[in-house]
């Protein structure tokens, strides 16, 4: 890595931040080759038109470390009107932070305008507020580079390429800590949690994600402040959950997420369920489902999150349904169907989910109960349902986790699904005599009209 050398064009910024380190192009490895040219294109534009302009983030993190980047984010100092000016093919977006979106058929190129502080004298009421816990509920006060850098979450992520030099720019110790391999958080860990408690959430899936430690001054306050999670809506704890879940990691991240005190904000029936549980079924029924789920997504096998949502919620579900059936006498299926409406409504306060997949978390808990009902038409009938596949992954799930009285109920499934339908024929007819004659169905008695 290249010398430290000043940057001289701004006065110090409020915070202590280490000396910034640029590395000229001659001693780094990272060219142009491996952005997206649509970001390269992008960054061109902006410095043309005489704005400075640098890829920052996860993109630059990640080729250092060796990784595909996801996607390419670029900071300027042009304003967001000003981008707007220059791209034919900009929306502006985003009102907590103001964003331009440029957009190439399926590739959208992220700009943002450098962010400054919010606690400038001066500076007017609108444009950022925070509320009584510390939070930022509005962020769009611009400022300069070392700002910028500074207003980020994790040193890893404040690494900048210049377009102008195509230096390197670490203005946090970046550099120094992906060679620690180290997820630290900028500044005073407590404040910029404060700041924005999903940055809890965000040092657990980098830690995972780029099989990094995290430092311990960033690792230590979270516990005690994980309760913090309570005032970030419901539909962004959504977005970070898929993001926990479906990035190849969801094991690691479920585990780290109970380690540190931070899951039961998320799903707190489950985790009183986990806690309940002393058999450990639970814990190997959600661990087994997040190794699943990992395992598809690695082999680039389609994972709905209407399943992992699902099993998230079934052992609350169940403890519900059962109280249900043994206080209230109630017939197992009506049980169900009130416990299914209690337990999504109650989990929707901390965890959004879009009602497309509690539709399916729930075609997935109805199928569970009507799987042993194969005789007649029936096993042929539920094999057509959408969800039906989900439902006995659902039930593989159930046995491999350790109900065993549900094994013959699983086997007789994967036998029937590798049978043609002659064979699928035969072994619901032997079913059938096993069971005995079926009982005729006896029809509802027409009701005559009511005259009134
Ligand atoms: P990935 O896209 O691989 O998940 P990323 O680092 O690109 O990782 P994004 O969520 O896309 O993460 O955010 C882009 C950048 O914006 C981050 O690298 C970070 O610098 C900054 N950032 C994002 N969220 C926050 C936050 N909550 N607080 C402070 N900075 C943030
Ligand atoms: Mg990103």
């Amino acid at each position: 890595m290249g010398p430290a050398s000043k940057s001289d064009d701004h006065t110090a910024t409020a915070t202590l931040l280490p000396e910034p380190v640029i590395v000229p192009r001659s001693e780094h490895s990272i060219s142009r080759k491996q952005f997206s040219p649509n970001a390269v294109k992008v960054l061109y534009r902006l410095k043309d038109a005489g704005f400075e302009a640098y890829l920052v983030g996860g993109c630059i993190r990640d080729i250092l470390l060796g990784l595909e980047p996801k996607d390419f984010d670029v900071v300027t100092n042009a304003k967001p009107e000003e981008i707007k000016r220059i791209f034919r093919n900009c929306r502006l977006i985003g009102r907590r932070f103001r964003l331009a979106h440029i957009v190439f058929g399926q590739e959208i190129i992220e700009v943002a305008t450098m962010r400054g502080h919010h606690s400038d004298e001066g500076k007017s009421n609108n444009i950022s507020q925070a509320s009584e816990h510390g939070q930022l509920l509005r962020d769009n006060v611009y400022g300069t580079i070392e700002e910028d850098a500074e207003r980020r979450d994790f040193s890893i992520n404040a690494l900048y390429y210049s377009i102008e030099d195509f230096s390197i720019r670490d203005y946090a110790g970046g550099l120094a800590a992906i060679r620690a391999r180290q997820i630290e958080l900028i500044g005073d860990p407590e404040t910029r949690y404060r700041e924005d408690p999903v940055r809890m959430l965000r040092a657990v899936r980098f830690a995972t994600k780029l099989d990094m430690g995290i430092a311990p001054a960033t690792k230590n306050p979270i516990p005690q402040l994980a309760s913090l999670l309570e005032n970030i809506p419901a539909a962004r704890l959504f977005e970070e959950c898929l993001k926990l879940f479906l990035n190849g990691k969801a094991e690691q991240n479920f585990l780290m997420l109970r380690e540190l005190g931070l899951f039961k904000y998320l799903f707190p029936t489950t985790e009183r369920a986990l806690n309940a549980s002393t058999d450990g079924f639970a814990e190997r029924f959600i661990q087994q489902m997040f190794a699943n789920t990992d395992a598809r997504i690695n082999a680039d096998k389609k994972v709905t999150p209407a399943f992992i949502f699902a099993a998230l919620l079934w052992l609350p579900l169940r403890q519900r349904a059962e109280a249900l059936v043994e206080k209230d006498g109630m017939f197992a299926h009506d049980a169900y169907n009130i416990a299914m409406n209690a337990v999504l409504s109650d989990s929707a306060k901390q965890v959004a989910v879009p009602k497309r997949f509690t539709i399916g978390a729930r075609d997935i808990w109805h199928l569970q109960l009507r799987l042993d009902k194969r005789g007649g038409q029936r096993a042929y009938r539920l094999s057509l349902q959408p969800k039906f596949r989900a439902a006995y992954d659902f039930l593989l799930l159930r046995v491999e986790s350790g109900e065993t009285e549900l094994q013959s109920l699983a086997a007789w499934w994967t036998n029937y699904l590798e049978k043609d339908v002659t064979g699928q024929k035969d072994m619901v007819k032997s079913l059938d005599e096993r069971s005995g004659p079926r009982r005729p169905r006896r029809r509802k008695p027409r009701k005559k009209p009511d005259p009134s």
